[in-house]
């Protein structure tokens, strides 16, 4: 098969990231017999140097032409770049949320995978990982709290501001129908979180999950209030495989996620559509400390093309080559100075690139 990839390397580390997850696609390409075409696309401050704007009407229509979009990561060091003198509208990070928007992304998919090897990372007690924990968290994306009518006036005096989270049923069916196809794919089950005892956002959304579950029979789903969710992410990660959650709730609890794994270089993260598009990205951002150094670790952007192969493209064995070759380096010992500890070789950007990309085997 032919895949045809808008790829957007962005600023900072980006380019060098994107580079390393060709190389590993390249690989899956030869080993598995697809041939993967990519078209850059300028987004971020790249594209306010080239363009005056991070990302042009043409940047956005050759991505809608994509198959799938692969992206490193956008933006400068806010403090000290010119990219930041001018309006927000105008800055890198205007490109991200004008490209989720024009390809429509609502559903916000981010694994948190606890590697054995890199367990000491990892700031839970010994007892608490256990044999450690592997769930993905699909957050909506496009709803709720941070896209509702929202307005701050003096009433009886005093400076009041007001949110409203709004959810419609059909925007509750679309994300969950997402999750329990995700869960389909991995251990059949689904806890649906929210905060039902209070909202009535999280009563519907409980009524809609309930109902679009009759639909998968060998998915378990169960209910978690949001404030247990964040205790239990902490006391027991193990029993989680998909969290579907609304928007506001899944910013917190997959920022949370995130920082039990330990390891910011090694998370991944899609963005998807109605269809099966998708943007792939990693989870972190361009590190512009570090760029240009070749010292970045591309496993999080490595897994984001595992993701792509995975969830836009129905590419499972292929996925599972990649996520095999990355478990396999490391257990061999290969680290980028961000991972690194003691006795391990230490390796860069490219080179842990080339490492994966031998390791992919049919
Ligand atoms: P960051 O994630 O870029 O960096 C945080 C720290 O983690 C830094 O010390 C960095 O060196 C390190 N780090 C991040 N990725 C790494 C990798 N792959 N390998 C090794 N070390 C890595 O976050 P920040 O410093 O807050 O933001 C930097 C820029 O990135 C800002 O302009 C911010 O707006 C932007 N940003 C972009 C995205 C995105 O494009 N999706 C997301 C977050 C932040």
């Amino acid at each position: 098969m032919n895949y045809h990839i808008a790829v957007i390397p962005g600023d900072g580390i980006g380019p060098e990231i994107v580079r390393e997850a060709c190389k590993v696609l390249d690989k899956v390409g030869e080993v598995f017999g697809h041939q993967f075409s990519y078209e850059e696309v300028l987004m971020g401050g790249c594209s306010i140097d080239a363009h005056g704007v991070p990302l042009t009407d043409e940047a956005l229509e050759t991505a809608k032409k994509s198959d799938s979009v692969l992206l490193g990561a956008v933006g400068g060091d806010v403090g000290n770049s010119r990219w930041y003198d001018v309006a927000p509208n105008l800055r890198p990070e205007a490109g991200l949320l004008a490209i989720r928007k024009g390809l429509h992304l609502f559903a916000n998919i981010r694994p948190a995978y606890l590697y054995r090897e890199l367990a000491d990372a990892c700031p839970l007690k010994k007892e608490i990982i256990g044999d450690g924990f592997d769930m993905v968290i699909m957050r909506e994306l496009t709803g709720g709290l941070y896209f509702g009518e929202r307005h701050t006036e003096i009433v009886d005096g005093l400076r009041t501001a007001v949110d409203t989270l709004t959810y419609n049923e059909e925007e509750i069916r679309r994300i969950a129908v997402k999750a329990f196809d995700i869960a389909m794919k991995r251990r059949k089950s689904v806890i649906s979180v929210d905060k039902a005892n209070v909202l009535d956002s999280s009563r519907l959304w409980r009524k809609v999950v309930e109902e679009v579950a009759k639909d998968y029979p060998e998915v378990e789903l169960r209910h978690m209030l949001v404030d247990n969710c964040a205790m239990q992410l902490v006391m027991n990660p193990g029993q989680f495989d998909v969290i579907l959650t609304e928007n506001m709730f899944g910013d917190i609890l997959s920022d949370e996620a995130s920082m039990i794994t330990g390891s910011i270089g090694m998370l991944s993260s899609a963005s998807m559509n109605e269809s099966k598009f998708g943007l792939y990205e990693p989870s972190h951002g361009s590190a512009p400390d570090i760029a240009g150094k070749d010292i970045a670790n591309p496993i999080a952007t490595i897994l984001s093309a595992a993701m792509m192969l995975r969830y836009s493209f129905d590419l499972d064995r292929e996925a599972d080559a990649v996520e095999k070759a990355v478990q396999q380096v490391l257990t061999e010992g290969f680290r980028t100075n961000d991972i690194y500890s003691e006795g391990c070789t230490r390796v860069g950007c490219a080179a842990m690139g080339d490492c994966i990309a031998e390791r992919i085997c049919g």
